[in-house]
């Protein structure tokens, strides 16, 4: 029997999903696979683990409930801690796997696995989707990633007269039961994975759950719930509690849910409810989302280099004790120390949070920021290849601001928490 194996990736969820769309539409067996690659879980040359707990109990989150989603379709999907072309190539002999259906990606720890299963495997037909844009690559108006112009607004509104965003695809529908596989894989726990457990700290601005259901429910919250859609401009400058911010970055950045999904409610919502700067707020932070992935498109590993995109040839710091100052919240700037422990204890922090801390890491000490990108892939609950190296790079002067700003953090704390409210939830025992 021919077989459609669904390579998932960073697309965990089952609507709206174009490589297990056309693998249904293929008419073959249909299974899915998702690797636990042990590289991620590994140190990188820092001397971080590439994924803390925070990320991985999110992830894990995530895969249970696709499993589940999955079987509710007939089709199984099968988990291992083992992202070998090896163990690849084992399942593609067994299960007869003539077609591979996957999101397409380009950075490199992402395309290496891709690439060495692609040469060992010719007789397999490979289908790979670009599937984690708001607008498509097809759909924008430039005929090669190369012409991405280098300022994000010139970007924007080109793509916001030309562009448009595709249509959300329809439900699918469960297979026949003969689809089924014999199958005993299961979710990893934490400590399989090599991490600690850890308890959810009360405090935390992101007390939420991975999965696309989870998803769901959060812009049923904060669309049509409490509708704090229609204040987002207004309030996505905070710092302290959940609905300062739509918090829909986790599920975004593993695929739990697609940036058109989002995008489609948005619409709805201002058919509906109400439509303002607020509500076109939140697509304008999606083409940023897109913006960066485009970037990395066309400059490719540039995006991790020391210069950056701009190949800039600065003087750059390596001081431990800086570092360890940083991670810890020891620095001269409550404001910092503040953001920094809520990463720590969280795997969340606030946009304001984020520039703050990387301008001052990058800017005002003049730190490596590659060291401070990797401790933000380590630690982050919504780490995302493109969005986390393309923001250090522009926080750190060698991407894409045309401004190259630093922050005044003194300013900042007293713009953004003037009352110390943030400052004193995460800096409890200490002065400030
Ligand atoms: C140094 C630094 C590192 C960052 N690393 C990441 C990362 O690894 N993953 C990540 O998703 N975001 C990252 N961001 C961007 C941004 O901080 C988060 O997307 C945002 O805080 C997530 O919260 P939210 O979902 O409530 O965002 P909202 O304010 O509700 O925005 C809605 C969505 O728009 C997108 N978005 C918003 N701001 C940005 C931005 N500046 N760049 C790209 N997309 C944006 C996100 O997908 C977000 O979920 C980083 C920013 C900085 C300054």
């Amino acid at each position: 029997m021919n077989t459609s194996l669904v390579w998932f990736k960073n697309d965990l969820r089952v609507q709206d999903q174009h490589s297990l769309s056309k693998a249904v539409a293929s008419g073959n067996r249909v299974i899915a696979l998702y690797c636990f690659d042990p590289l991620f879980f590994e140190e990188d040359i820092f001397g971080f683990k590439k994924t803390e707990k925070y990320r991985a109990q999110f992830l894990i989150e995530t895969l249970s409930e696709l499993k589940n989603s999955l079987l509710d379709l007939n089709i199984d999907l099968l988990l291992y801690i083992d992202n070998t072309s090896d163990n690849i190539i084992k399942i593609i002999k067994e299960y007869n796997v003539t077609d591979i259906f996957i999101q397409k990606e380009w950075t490199q720890e992402e395309k290496d696995i891709i690439t060495s299963v692609r040469k060992k495997t010719s007789t397999i037909t490979w289908h790979e989707t670009y599937d984690q844009f708001l607008f498509h690559p097809d759909d924008i108006p430039y005929e090669e990633f190369a012409k991405i112009p280098n300022v994000f607004t010139v970007f924007r509104k080109e793509c916001e007269k030309k562009a448009t965003v595709g249509p959300i695809l329809a439900p699918l529908q469960p297979l026949p039961v003969a689809n089924r596989i014999e199958n005993n894989t299961k979710v990893p726990t934490l400590q399989k994975l090599g991490l600690d457990t850890f308890t959810v700290d009360v405090r935390t601005a992101f007390p939420f759950k991975g999965g696309e259901l989870q998803a769901k429910k959060r812009i049923q919250h904060y669309f049509w719930g409490t509708q704090k859609l229609a204040f987002y401009k207004k309030t996505r400058n905070g710092l302290v509690g959940i609905d300062y911010s739509s918090k829909l970055s986790p599920w975004l950045a593993n695929g739990s849910i697609s940036a058109r999904q989002i995008y489609w409610e948005v619409k709805q919502f201002e058919k509906e409810i109400k439509k303002n700067q607020d509500t076109y707020w939140l697509i304008f932070e999606l083409i940023w989302r897109d913006y960066f992935k485009y970037v990395s498109l066309k400059y490719g590993n540039a995006i991790f280099k020391i210069g950056g995109i701009l190949h800039k040839a600065y003087d750059w710091n390596t001081n431990n004790i800086a570092l360890q100052e940083w991670i810890e919240g020891r620095t001269p700037y409550d404001f910092v120390n503040a953001n920094m422990i809520e990463l720590q204890e969280t795997g969340w922090m606030s946009n304001r949070g984020r520039q703050n801390v990387a301008s001052y890491w990058a800017k005002e000490l003049k730190q490596d920021w590659r060291i401070g990108a990797a401790y933000f892939e380590s630690m982050l609950i919504d780490y995302d290849v493109h969005s986390n190296w393309g923001n250090w790079m522009y926080n750190a002067g060698v991407g894409n601001d045309p401004r190259d700003r630093t922050f005044n953090i003194k300013s900042q704390t007293e713009r953004y928490d003037a009352q110390g409210k943030f400052r004193k939830l995460w800096l409890q025992n200490q002065l400030f």
